[in-house]
């Protein structure tokens, strides 16, 4: 797939199109679509005008393009968990609703310091946890494949407002897979970067150690440009490493004899569809001179269960600040402190959140800390060195996204256990801080797409997006999405 920031960028540059058209035509495109897709919580038509205006501006008294930046006059949007000064940040919670953050998160300073034109903030599960956007306060977000099927989660309303043509890139959130599993239903490219590479410096915290923001695009190059655009090191998140060098130059170098493990216990445990189509993508590595690893890690199967409990324990922690008392929903009629803060974060957090506050709580508590909580911390250090084993071996692991495609409607709210354990394939990167990447490989019996999970070594961005981007080229594209909504443009 061609980079579409570059199209576009090309198109205003020549002035065949001025951004103030480009930005209005995508704000129609959200007028109509939108009720169907749900893209959308929140659009910020004003702001978005304005940015563009500057652009157009800019371009005239400088002459020359590159000045407002390289993203200049890009429509996009944020999830709705990532703070901008002003404007409403919810998490889709009922609990922010009406918050406006004090303060720009650091990459929505860097996406508009290249002159990026935000559309809007956009759906997700409430507090990012979930894996169909249906914990939203809004209701979920649509699948644009098929608006009869969830989006996936969290980070579902992204996913929808990119593959509905809603917006050229979608900045999301992954704590356990949130970036990738709705990439991977509805056929985009969705890349979780190493824990540290991206500031996390105003992002709402769902499960600190796990959080890592980065983008869901049409192509893999429009992932590579982003990458290296948001990679930066932040004083003010002291997690924050940045990155190593840019990864975007180096897409075309060739990948003749990288070394790709299959993770075969994630492999095995997908739909039969989802099996066909990974097979195809291991001989479609196989004829681009890839040397093909069959890896056994059996450890995996403790990933699920240690996920949940040590992201739980730290929402539970990082949610105790919603206490109805220095910001956020709060209860008008209450008896003592107590109640107050009891009532108002039973009646402002949804059935969701409060579980996993609970289930949090409790793996922490006395008496049960050593043989949850610490067992769980210990066996991810296991599940660390497992995979550290896997990369002594080969470059790059494979696996599907999601070992089905996207979920009906219904689905993950009547079936709470087994839509976590979906997670299977996406939370390993998560536990151990990985870089790893979805994209689209094929298509299900139900002409829904099927998504491919690459997992990188730390900081090694450059590595995966490569193998990604000569996997791409050789489909050229044949799985994206064919729609007819969006902006035509
Ligand atoms: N589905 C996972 C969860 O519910 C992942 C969420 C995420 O990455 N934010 O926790």
């Amino acid at each position: 797939m061609p980079s579409e920031i570059k199209r576009l960028r090309a198109l205003l540059a020549n002035r065949k199109l001025s951004c103030q058209e480009l930005v209005m035509a995508y704000l129609r495109a959200i007028e109509r679509d939108n009720p169907v897709l749900n893209a959308y919580v929140h659009v910020t038509q004003h702001q978005a005008m304005q940015a563009a205006r500057r652009v157009d501006e800019m371009q005239t008294s400088s002459g020359t393009f590159e000045e407002p930046g390289p993203l200049a006059g890009i429509p996009f949007t944020l999830k709705d968990n990532i703070s901008t000064l002003g404007l409403e940040t919810s998490c889709c919670s009922k609990m922010l609703t009406g918050y406006r953050p004090s303060y720009d998160a650091t990459v929505w300073k860097i996406l508009q310091d290249n002159g990026a034109v935000l559309l809007g903030k956009s759906n997700m599960d409430e507090f990012a946890m979930g894996s169909s956007c249906e914990t939203s306060c809004f209701g979920g977000a649509r699948n644009p494949c098929n608006p009869n099927y969830v989006a996936g989660g969290s980070s579902g309303g992204a996913a929808a407002a990119v593959g509905g043509r809603l917006a050229v890139f979608g900045i999301g959130s992954d704590t356990g897979g949130s970036i990738r599993q709705p990439a991977s239903f509805c056929g985009l490219v969705g890349l979780k970067p190493t824990y540290g590479a991206v500031s996390r410096y105003g992002l709402i915290a769902y499960a600190s150690s796990f959080d890592q923001l980065g983008p869901i695009t049409r192509s893999v190059e429009d992932a590579a440009i982003l990458f290296d655009i948001l990679a930066q090191k932040d004083e003010k998140d002291s997690t924050s490493r940045g990155k190593k060098e840019p990864v975007a130059p180096g897409l075309q170098n060739e990948i003749r004899g990288l070394r790709i493990g299959v993770l075969r216990e994630l492999l095995s445990g997908a739909d039969d569809a989802v099996q066909c189509c990974l097979e195809q993508a291991i001989k479609t590595f196989e004829s681009l001179g890839a040397q093909i690893i069959e890896l056994s890690v059996p450890m995996l199967a403790y990933a699920v269960p240690v996920y949940y409990i040590l992201a739980c324990a730290e929402a539970a922690s990082n949610l105790g600040r919603y206490d109805g008392i220095r910001y956020g929903y709060a209860v008008d009629s209450y008896g003592d402190l107590d109640e107050r803060i009891c009532k108002t974060r039973s009646q402002a957090f949804g059935r969701e959140v409060q579980r996993r506050i609970l289930l949090g709580n409790f793996v922490l508590s006395s008496g049960y800390h050593q043989a949850y909580y610490q067992r769980a911390a210990h066996l991810r250090g296991e599940l660390i060195k497992a995979v550290a084993s896997c990369f002594a071996k080969c470059d790059l692991l494979l696996a599907p996204t999601v070992p089905s495609t996207a979920f009906l409607p219904g689905f993950a709210q009547r079936n709470s256990v087994q839509t976590y354990q979906t997670d299977q394939c996406t939370v390993l990167a998560n536990l151990a801080g990985l870089p790893a990447v979805s994209l689209p490989c094929g298509c299900g019996p139900n002409g829904l797409p099927v998504g491919m999970q690459l997992i990188g070594g730390c900081f090694e961005e450059g590595i995966l997006l490569r193998a990604a981007w000569h996997f791409e080229q050789d489909t050229a594209g044949a799985f994206l999405p064919k729609l007819e909504m969006g902006c035509g443009l």
